[in-house]
């Protein structure tokens, strides 16, 4: 080949090469431009789409179908306005036509190519990370369940009207409970329990005005804010009103179920200056309600301020007495009706309060329950019997059962029950020991039937039913429950042989049971004609009450009789009169 021809050719085809190259480079760039992750679209100065890539097209289709004809219409107007000014911004820009919410992060940069005006947008669609932000935002203030406003948005909105009350203002701030709730969850069922929560905050809601709100501060407890009020006869029609509204029967997951709310008011500026007095005033009101006859409301006084106060004092020395150890514990015999041997004691905790006076559990229990402290009670409980052991088997002999009482509460919860059971095994003698738990524990639909039961048994505990009969399981649920003992309680027991009703009652639990391999023992029995109608009338082996007994001190029976020991094992069913004043005289403590 000739070279000035060769030369043309190379050049032709240097030229050719580089327009290849600029070619390929030019389809690289639409390539990426195409395929860019972020949406891109360039607008021309009147505002059409001159330029788009596949991103971009996806968004703009996404927010055309999301988004109304004014929102698009104003988005338009915005980037004309941008590229008139030929001033960059990033924008937010929300959709909110249709059912899901888009929202885009636009970044607008006007520019000016060949003379002419453009906008280039590039946007990515932030609607995911936007909607978890909505969702963190509705969580620290509107509660999921209901949908009202947290305490935190009450709280703040009674803030402001005490910050900015001119001397005029009045309000109201109502604290309302539901009654008996729990019982009702652990009937239904936590669904049932949800709903019904749900249908009373739609319930409490109807009426209210603009500037009244309600709030669902926890579990089932919701307080009202009425702003303004003019008088209290006004705030006492409406509560009224919301009382007789809340009885009506709720309709759920086919149940009738009825519900009352107990609601204490407080009055701004009579009963309070802040927030947490108005709402503890409210509280203590409420808490008056509960205890008289619940379904009720009551506006805070002073005298419940004064009762408030007693009661914080029980809570301190009842306090004070669990650090100071001032437990201590009566013991009362189970007896065989048949032999009259005594099978077990169970023991009765018993508090020397801060003047010596021993008091019954009754005026304590539920509140160290309420306030966390049983735990630890029962765990002195454990350590008494432990410490007077020797004095058990001298009293009544080394092969009875010893009952402990746990409250309901304690039962359903694994990290009390776990502990509880390996206290019980350091004892060397965890078979001696039976757990008396109240029915109501096993209705509950925790894991005490399927989890900690059975650590119990692997153990050699035994388990008794206390107090059957008055809470609320049916005798179909006792099929479910695999305990040792029933005791029927002493409501059925009382005057067993003049109250036929109490008698068909006594013959089905009776029969059950024996079905079910459980024993029964019937507790309270007092007087020698309840004792004879169980003999003759029913298969009941054994009881536990004052005919026999009252719950004794060892110490009081050691030092009171020199010949108690005569009593080892055996009482007779007409105790003889020393073995009875011997006993009774444990019983010396205020009931
Ligand atoms: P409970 O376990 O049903 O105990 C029976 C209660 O009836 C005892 O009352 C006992 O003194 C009383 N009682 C026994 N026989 C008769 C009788 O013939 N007539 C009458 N009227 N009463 C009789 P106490 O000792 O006042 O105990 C009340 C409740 O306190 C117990 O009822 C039990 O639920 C609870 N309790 C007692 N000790 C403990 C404890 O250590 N832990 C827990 N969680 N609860 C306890
Ligand atoms: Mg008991
Ligand atoms: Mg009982």
């Amino acid at each position: 080949m000739h070279s000035p021809y060769k030369k043309n050719f190379q050049a032709a085809a240097t030229q050719a090469s580089n327009e290849s190259i600029f070619d390929s480079e030019l389809s690289l760039l639409r390539d990426v431009f195409k395929l860019l992750p972020a949406g891109v679209t360039v607008q021309d100065e009147s505002g059409e789409f001159v330029l788009m890539n596949d991103a971009g097209a996806t968004l703009l289709q996404r927010a055309t179908t999301a988004g109304t004809s004014s929102q698009l219409s104003d988005r338009r107007e915005t980037c004309l306005e941008l590229l008139r000014a030929g001033r960059p911004a990033v924008l937010e820009e929300a959709m909110a036509g249709s059912p899901t919410k888009q929202v885009f992060l636009t970044s607008h940069r006007p520019i000016r190519i060949a003379g002419r005006d453009f906008l280039i947008s590039s946007s990515t669609d932030i609607s995911e990370q936007k909607a978890f932000e909505d969702h963190l935002f509705r969580s620290a203030y509107y509660d999921e369940l209901t949908g009202l406003p947290t305490r935190r948005v009450i709280e703040h909105r009674v803030d402001s009207l005490l910050k900015y009350d001119n001397g005029q203002g009045r309000f109201a701030l109502a604290f309302l409970d539901v009654d008996n709730f729990k019982h009702i969850n652990d009937y239904y069922g936590h669904t049932v329990g949800d709903a019904l929560l749900a249908e009373i905050a739609k319930r409490l809601g109807l009426d209210l005005r603009e500037s009244d709100i309600l709030s669902r501060i926890s579990g089932d407890e919701f307080v009202l804010l009425l702003n303004p009020v003019e008088s209290i006869a006004e705030v006492e029609e409406f509560i009224h009103f919301i009382l007789q509204r809340l009885k009506a029967p709720f309709f759920i997951d086919q149940s009738e179920i009825f519900a009352s709310t107990s609601i204490g008011v407080s009055l701004y500026p009579e009963h309070g200056r802040s927030y947490e007095v108005l709402r503890q005033n409210a509280d203590i009101a409420m808490y008056r309600v509960k205890n008289d006859s619940k379904g009720d409301a009551a506006f805070f006084d002073a005298s419940m301020e004064r009762e408030a106060l007693a009661r914080m004092k029980i809570e301190q020395s009842l306090r004070l007495a669990i650090l100071e150890k001032r437990f201590c514990c009566a013991f009362q015999p189970k007896v065989d009706i048949r032999t009259q041997a005594v099978t077990g004691v169970e023991a009765l905790v018993r508090l020397r309060d801060d003047d010596g006076v021993i008091q019954a559990p009754s005026t304590f229990i539920n509140l160290a329950t309420e306030l966390g402290l049983i735990d630890e009670l029962t765990h002195l409980v454990l350590a008494e019997i432990v410490k007077s052991i020797d004095l058990i088997n001298e009293t009544f002999g080394a092969d009875i059962t010893i009952s402990m009482n746990v409250a309901a509460k304690q039962a359903g919860n694994p990290d009390f029950m776990r502990p509880f059971a390996e206290a019980l095994e350091a004892t060397g003698f965890p078979q001696r020991f039976m757990i008396e738990v109240t029915e109501d524990a096993f209705v509950t639909k925790t894991h005490i039937q399927d989890e900690i039961l059975p650590i119990f048994r692997k153990l050699g505990v035994k388990i008794s039913i206390d107090d059957f009969g008055i809470g609320y399981s049916s005798l179909s649920a006792l099929a479910d429950i695999t305990a040792d003992e029933i005791k029927i309680d002493r409501s059925f027991i009382t005057d067993i042989h003049k109250r036929p009703r109490s008698q068909g009652i006594l013959r089905a639990i009776e029969s059950l049971s024996e079905a079910l391999g459980m024993t029964v023992i019937a507790e309270g029995l007092e007087s020698f004609e309840e004792l004879a109608y169980l003999q003759a009338a029913t298969k009941i082996r054994y009881a536990q009450g004052y005919y026999f007994s009252k719950p004794i001190f060892l110490e009081d029976l050691r030092l009171a009789s020199p010949r108690a020991s005569e009593a080892r094992g055996n009482i007779t069913s007409r105790p003889a009169p020393e073995t009875r004043a011997a006993y009774s005289r444990g019983g010396s403590y205020r009931r």
